[in-house]
């Protein structure tokens, strides 16, 4: 297996890799100096940690070309998001294969430091990343890929997406429904409190980033009332001294195959709110819970499932994300919904692969933690296929 150009990087070829803490930095970028000609084994399509960890056993398995491209910095997903936010996932849980996650204060890592993490990993494990470059439109071409990108186009045989599965921010009809006097902001814009204006503020959402800024905004003196479509489903941190992670991993759940009766019991029960704080400030009434899904909106009031109105001046949509898959132009990739259509990961368009998916595989592969697990799989997946499949650019 090899590249038609031998400009391409292709790190690590079969390098015993890494395999302690570092605190290296910067280095992980390389520059492909263009794309013209240049075929890959495989290209990689997103730097984030379901990028970087398939990179990791693309490059350190196997000897074939390989480039990850993506348009932002390393770790940037990560700093796009609100300035308090710590991990739910502690340190031990946090890291990628290869290099562990530093020790410091705090079980739990922020999010400056996932960052400083990634760009760690990607320099400390000599990933071929380059940042900078947008993928605007993904392609096939005979029995190739071509990507189309912001420093020209690139053809490759195998492509990993590995854009994240929260993106696209996701608001409900409601949003677009309520008088423009009123505030709106999408979690993904939310940075601070001081974004929110004085005030009365309506969350709307049952996840984890809806407890986390109701709380942070009752700590800054709002009067928060949460509307989320069921009670939540609290998790302590800890349970005895030890994170919850801990007794989730060791009871198997966390690893649980996806069509494992508690995996499914799991989704249809939804996400549990990691932490009670949530449920602690409406047990003393600072905040006000209204376990009802928003089902639309009449001039400044928000309308909930039971017919009930509640008047706002300022909402924040805790409603989640959906992948951005719009720049993928191959038949058969994407679902008349916009999801990837896959099984595990493997894309019925034969040498395409997910990753970083919710419910790739398993519960954690759309957090940090699973990816070692993922990755390895969609490596070995894409190697074989390499491996079958001797043609070589036309
Ligand atoms: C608010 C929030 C909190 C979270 N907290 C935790 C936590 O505590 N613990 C945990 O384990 N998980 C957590 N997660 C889940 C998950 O770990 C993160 O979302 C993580 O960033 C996902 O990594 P990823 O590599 O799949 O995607 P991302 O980190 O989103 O990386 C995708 C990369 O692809 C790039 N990209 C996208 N489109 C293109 C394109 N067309 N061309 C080039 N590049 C492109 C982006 O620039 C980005 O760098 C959290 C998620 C959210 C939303």
């Amino acid at each position: 297996m090899c590249s038609a150009d031998p400009a391409v990087p292709a790190a690590g070829r079969n390098g015993s890799g890494p395999r302690s803490a570092g605190g290296t930095d910067g280095a992980a970028e390389r520059d492909l100096d263009g794309f013209g000609g240049v075929l890959l084994d495989v290209l990689v399509i997103g730097a984030g940690q379901a990028g970087l960890g398939v990179a990791y056993h693309l490059t350190h398995d196997a000897a074939i070309a390989v480039a990850v491209l993506d348009a932002a910095p390393v770790g940037q997903s990560w700093l796009d998001r609100w300035d308090s936010l710590r991990l739910f996932t502690p340190r031990r849980f946090s890291a990628l294969p290869g290099l562990q996650f530093p020790r410091g204060p705090g079980r739990y890592p922020s999010r400056v430091q996932m960052a400083a993490y990634l760009r760690a990993y990607a320099a400390h494990a000599a990933l071929p990343v380059r940042t900078g470059v947008r993928v605007h439109r993904l392609f096939t071409q005979g029995s190739l890929f071509v990507a189309l990108t912001s420093a020209g186009p690139v053809r490759a045989r195998q492509v990993v997406v590995a854009t994240g599965p929260f993106h696209r921010p996701v608001l409900p009809s409601a949003a677009a429904e309520l008088d423009p006097e009123v505030t709106q902001l999408h979690s993904a814009n939310y940075r601070r409190p001081a974004d929110v204006p004085a005030g009365p503020v309506l969350v709307v959402g049952g996840g984890n980033s809806a407890a986390q800024l109701a709380v942070e905004l009752a700590h800054d003196g709002r009067e928060v009332t949460v509307a989320c479509p069921r009670l939540p489903w609290y998790l302590p941190e800890d349970v005895l001294g030890v994170s919850m992670y801990w007794w989730i991993y060791l009871a198997g759940i966390l690893n649980a195959d996806r069509d494992a009766a508690v995996s499914r019991y799991i989704r249809r029960r939804g996400d549990a709110t990691v932490g009670t704080e949530l449920r602690e400030l409406v047990r003393r009434g600072r905040v006000r819970l209204i376990p009802q899904r928003v089902i639309g909106a009449r001039g400044r009031d928000v309308t909930l499932a039971d017919g009930a109105a509640v008047a706002v001046t300022s909402v924040l949509w805790c409603t989640g994300f959906r992948p951005d898959t719009a720049w993928i132009d191959i038949p058969g990739a994407i679902g008349s919904d916009g999801a990837p259509l896959h099984d595990a990961g493997a894309s019925p368009v034969r040498g395409l692969h997910w990753m970083g998916l919710p419910w790739q595989t398993r519960l954690n592969s759309s957090i940090i933690d699973g990816v070692d697990r993922d990755a390895r799989r969609t490596a070995r997946r894409a190697i074989a296929a390499l491996a079958r499949d001797p043609r070589m650019p036309t």
